[in-house]
């Protein structure tokens, strides 16, 4: 089975559009997402921009506000205080990476944790790590729900999640770990990856590194999450080597098509679970 990420996100954006529709008639008020781009990257500028057609096609507001590559921390850390305290914004997201003047541990605490739409917020991942209400990092939450598409009851399951970084890796274990699985995080100086991987019955992939999962790494009723996002040879490729390992596990997302479009339909959620909770 290929898992479709966009169906899925689809589905979940018209859920979200319909209950932004009921919300905004009896309120009057509609939620805003206010995301700050700086410098020139490419891939930024093009997610960034995706991110607010996605948002305007949910009916919320969005508004990209842009510096150039050289701007001062402070001037980024003033603006952030600013939308803060603003009443008509509900979300603030800082596009990453970010230029190396400006510290991303001091952006990312910045941000008000009730509008930390990311869920990078330090307040907000300790909650998900202590098991109390959180914003949950996007990338990781569409993971889930892709994964529950497929298996409703993860209970007991060994999953193995490829990559322990602050985005994806450590929230997606917290999050199995929610669900009652066994987990099993690797990274880079993971000894045996192929053997660890084989005993996954879940296993999600977030290296960065084109085509690391081979089809003798995964067992045959595995489901497998592809987060990679690499450039080969001119084309996307994820960090599973798609066309070996998809005739033999038990359903397997695509690069592109499966984790990015769930992202963004995630970070839309996050957006209206933010407006709601104010
Ligand atoms: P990162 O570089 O911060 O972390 C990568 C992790 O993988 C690290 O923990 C590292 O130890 C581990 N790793 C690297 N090489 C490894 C190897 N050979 N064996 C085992 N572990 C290894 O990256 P990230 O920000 O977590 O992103 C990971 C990938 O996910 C990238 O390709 C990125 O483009 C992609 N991504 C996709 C989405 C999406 O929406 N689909 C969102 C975010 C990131």
């Amino acid at each position: 089975m290929i898992i479709d990420g966009n169906l899925q996100s689809e589905k979940l954006r018209k859920k979200i559009k319909d209950e932004i529709t009921k919300i905004c008639k009896s309120t009057k008020d509609v939620p805003k997402l206010s995301v700050i781009l700086i410098g020139d990257y490419l891939p930024s500028q093009i997610y960034v921009k995706n991110k607010e057609k996605k948002a305007k096609e949910v009916g919320i507001k969005s508004e990209i506000i842009k510096y150039p590559e050289t701007i001062s921390e402070k001037e980024i850390l003033d603006k952030i205080s600013n939308l803060n305290q603003d009443k008509d914004v509900t979300g603030i997201l800082v596009q990453l990476p970010l230029p190396k003047q400006i510290s991303q541990k001091k952006i990312i605490r910045a941000i008000d944790p009730k509008k930390d739409v990311d869920g990078f917020n330090p307040l907000n991942v300790g909650n998900l790590a202590s098991g109390f209400e959180a914003i949950v990092p996007c990338t990781p939450l569409g993971c889930i729900k892709l994964i529950k598409s497929v298996e409703e009851n993860l209970k007991g399951l060994h999953a193995v999640i490829i990559g322990r970084s602050n985005l994806n890796g450590k929230p997606m274990a917290q999050l199995l770990l929610k669900e009652n699985c066994t987990v099993t995080i690797l990274h880079s100086k993971s000894k045996d990856l192929k053997g660890e991987c084989k005993r996954a019955d879940i296993l999600v992939a977030a290296a960065g590194v084109a085509n690391l999962v081979k089809s003798d790494w995964v067992k045959k009723d595995c489901i497998v999450i592809d987060v990679g996002i690499n450039k080969l040879n001119n084309q996307l490729v994820g960090d599973v080597h798609f066309s070996e390992v998809k005739n033999k596990v038990k359903a397997i997302t695509p690069v592109p098509g499966g984790v990015g479009p769930m992202t963004i339909a995630c970070l839309l959620s996050n957006t209206l679970e933010c407006f709601k909770a104010r």
